[in-house]
């Protein structure tokens, strides 16, 4: 399933600064919308297809350039793939407007990528992609950047993320914003694309 929302995407949520989807300081992007539906997703919140917040992809790179800081952008959701061509788009634009890297996290496998022609296309724009769906039975909350063993880092494009493998790690980030909202972000005993807990929104703060 592609989801078509012209030039829009339809965003669930940004975290501009975020240490713990891939290296370095990261602007986070988590779009809305997946239909892998695997079993045991804490992020169930982003399955449904229905439009959330749409942000027009060249209003999105102008705000993500505005953070001259930053090592690279992430996206993950959702499932980035089911609005591949603006992903596509900004995983491009941004890599050549601000010479920082760029990480995907998919749910499909390598071969699927490879099948759906999204691995041709797509190559050439991540330094570095995370592959697979979350396992349920291989969850496994001490790897960096991944829930569940059988996922895969495939490096690539230009060498901006180094070929090493990240030491392994149980990363947790809580961000307090400027309203003192708590979120707190990663693998505690989460799901593939990294739990986004809002506490204020589950009446604990
Ligand atoms: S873990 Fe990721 S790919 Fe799997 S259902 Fe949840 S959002 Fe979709």
């Amino acid at each position: 399933m592609r989801q078509d929302y012209g030039e829009y995407f339809n965003v669930a949520h940004i975290e501009p600064e975020s240490h713990i989807y891939g290296p370095g300081k990261r602007y986070v992007i988590w779009l809305q919308g997946c239909s892998l539906a695997c079993k045991g997703c804490w992020n169930q919140q982003m399955w449904s297809f229905e439009p959330e917040q749409l942000i027009h992809r060249e209003q999105l790179l102008d705000e993500i350039l505005q953070y001259r800081d930053i090592d690279g952008i992430t996206l993950l959701g959702g499932e980035p793939l089911q609005q591949a061509q603006n992903a596509r788009w900004l995983l491009s634009s941004f890599r050549r407007s601000s010479g920082c890297s760029t990480v995907l996290y998919t749910g499909f496998t390598y071969s699927e990528l490879v099948k759906r022609n999204d691995w041709a296309l797509l190559r050439e724009h991540c330094d570095l992609m995370i592959t697979g769906r979350y396992s349920y039975s291989l969850r496994n909350t001490n790897l960096r950047w991944r829930g569940s063993s059988n996922q895969e880092l495939i490096y690539l494009a230009g060498g901006r993320i180094p070929l090493e493998p990240p030491e392994d790690a149980n990363e947790v980030e809580v961000i307090i914003d400027e309203n003192a909202a708590i979120r707190v972000l990663g693998y505690p005993d989460s799901g593939f694309f990294g739990t986004l807990i809002d506490l204020e929104s589950l009446g604990f703060v």
